[in-house]
């Protein structure tokens, strides 16, 4: 008809494909728990508005997923009954890619030197409804909106172009049909047609979603011929209600790759419960490995929230505070409405509570880590390090649980990192304060001018290379009761003896007389660029350098203000 119209992908897209393709990726059997989780949101949706839109009501019963087979068409169908999307979803959410930095992204998988490196990469980005394209030479999806009366039926090889077209007699919901390549070829080795394939499958990756899968099967029959039942392929257990002690390591590990798509492992699983006034259950997962886009303004919390088994919420942010946003897992809460949203959240006393808890919790998760475990700490907090500093400045409450958390490197090993408390371990006698400098390397900042005097005196550097390093070291005013002091800010007092201050003084009054006149003249001079010029006892080496006062904002600060746009 003439409502048939042929689009093309964002070139965003067509290179994703293109990748997906030509796929780097091994495992190609997640497709199915892409298309599954899909239809899982998708029916969380409905029922969230049917709460509200009572005509949805028939529509949200029996919410379910079903797989379908065709041998003989050589099709898979993963179909639901869930929300559906309209016409104009389908080219807004099928044919482009919203994620931010998708760009930088698929540069770096196209740069990237071997599949295992490539293969991470997309993992961490997440291919989402194109991972279809991995198994399949044509996907054909047919869609109605919930509440709305035309269906659309989409269709691409996925090589540039898709089509879209109008049809009528669709149910409410949503169908992804996968003609799947042919048997013979490479990719196609893999029977995603047999029954027993797709039961492992379901049960490996989607055995915890919370809607039915179901699928018809075939059994032989008493009489000699077969009969055709209806399985349910999930169980769909929810695995934080059970005890502890009734669950184990792998159960734990497929709950986390399932809610959180990763295919590593956790670097740490959180299973608690709390009784009383508020009870709740919670599951919490801290990864091996940070997202790609951890650092990015979109980047989400990953705590769900459920009421009494009921999914609830993606991305809840009054659970997890934002430096924490890498935690995954599940809450669920036994007395809050199924109706809550997430602006009743932000300001309910209770899941105050609940947060402040959690965020413990975690913190002392890593503390225990990082005495028992210390390779594995390393790695978390090369990955989340960065976010945990944050907390540094978010919040201030757990300064004292966080600061003992924090590794950075030091003049005193070049090889490794140290803490706060080894550094303190280390001071010399009557050091009180710990000295840092930052910058934007290692090799800046040990090459720094201001180094010189520290260095001569013997005393340890840390070195602080993030950005966010200048923002937490201006709030934490002291660890252990040693304050924190840039030695490239103000006067740097280095604890002279007393008796070595004097001669010092005597020094320092000769040397005055003798620049009497060259300091006022290069103040002059210089007045555009600095403030002031004056003797300095810091270098041993240099002829100058420049130091900051007490309170100004430091070279890399100013950078990280004028990228931020301020
Ligand atoms: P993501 O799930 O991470 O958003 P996907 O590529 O898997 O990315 O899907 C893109 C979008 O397409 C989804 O966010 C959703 O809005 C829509 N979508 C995909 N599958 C379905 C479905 N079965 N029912 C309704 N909407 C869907
Ligand atoms: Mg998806």
């Amino acid at each position: 008809g003439s409502n048939v119209e042929t689009l093309e992908f964002q070139a965003e897209t067509r290179q994703l494909l293109r990748l997906v393709i030509h796929s780097i990726y091994s495992n190609k059997d997640i497709f199915l728990r892409e298309l599954i989780s899909n239809a899982s949101d998708a029916l969380d949706k409905l029922r969230l508005e049917s709460l509200t839109d009572s005509s949805l009501e028939t529509a949200s019963d029996d919410l379910h997923i079903s797989l379908e087979v065709d041998p003989e068409a050589r099709t898979l169908t993963v179909r639901d009954n869930g929300i559906g999307m309209t016409r104009d979803d389908l080219v807004e959410l099928i044919g482009t890619i919203a994620k931010s930095g998708t760009a930088g992204m698929l540069e770096k998988i196209k740069e990237s030197q071997d599949a295992a490196t490539a293969e991470s990469l997309i993992g961490q980005f997440g291919v989402g409804f194109y991972s279809a394209f991995m198994v399949a030479d044509k996907v054909t999806l047919c869609t109605r909106r919930a509440g709305t009366d035309t269906g659309t039926r989409w269709e691409s090889d996925g090589e540039g172009t898709y089509a879209v077209q109008d049809v009528d007699g669709l149910d409410v919901g949503t169908s992804v049909t996968l003609h799947l390549k042919p048997a013979d070829s490479e990719d196609g080795r893999a029977d995603y047609l047999s029954e027993s394939k797709i039961r492992q499958i379901v049960k490996q990756y989607s055995d915890f979603i919370r809607w039915p899968i179901r699928m018809d099967t075939e059994r032989p029959g008493a009489d000699g011929g077969t009969t055709r039942e209806t399985d349910t392929l999930n169980s769909m257990k929810a695995l934080w209600a059970r005890p502890r002690t009734e669950v184990t390591e792998d159960e734990y590990k497929e709950f986390y790759q399932q809610i959180s798509h990763d295919w590593l492992p956790p670097a740490e699983t959180i299973h608690m419960r709390a009784e009383g006034t508020f009870e709740y259950e919670a599951l919490l997962f801290i990864p091996s490995q940070a997202p790609f886009d951890l650092f990015s303004r979109e980047s989400k919390p990953g705590v769900q929230l459920y009421v009494k088994r009921v999914f609830i919420m993606d991305d809840c942010e009054a659970l997890m505070p934002n430096y924490l946003r890498f935690v995954k897992g599940v809450v669920d809460a036994h007395d809050l409405s199924l109706n809550v949203s997430r602006e009743i959240l932000q300001h309910d006393r209770q899941i105050h509570g609940v947060r402040r808890r959690l965020v413990k919790k975690v913190l002392g998760a890593l503390k225990d880590m990082q005495s028992k475990d210390a390779e594995r700490y390393t790695n978390v907090w090369e990955q989340f390090g960065r976010a945990l500093k944050e907390g540094l400045v978010e919040d201030t409450d757990n300064t004292e649980a966080l600061l003992p958390l924090v590794t950075v490197a030091s003049t005193h090993d070049p090889d490794r990192t140290t803490t706060l408390r080894e550094y303190v371990e280390r001071m010399k006698d009557g050091q009180d304060t710990i000295y840092y400098l930052t910058g934007e390397s290692r090799a800046m900042v040990e090459n720094s001018p201001h180094m010189e005097a520290v260095a001569a005196k013997g005393y340890e550097v840390l070195i602080l290379t993030d950005p966010v390093d200048e923002v937490w070291v201006d709030r934490v005013p002291a660890f252990d009761g040693h304050p924190l002091q840039s030695i490239a800010k103000g006067q740097v007092d280095l604890g002279e003896s007393a008796d070595g201050e004097k001669e010092a003084d005597a020094a320092r009054a000769q040397r005055e007389e003798e620049f009497a006149s060259l300091l006022p003249w290069l103040t002059d001079a210089l007045s555009e660029q600095v403030k002031q010029v004056r003797l300095s006892s810091r270098l041993t080496t240099s002829a100058a350098c420049i130091v900051g006062d007490a309170h100004d904002v430091t070279p890399t600060l100013e950078k990280m203000y004028r990228a931020m746009g301020q």
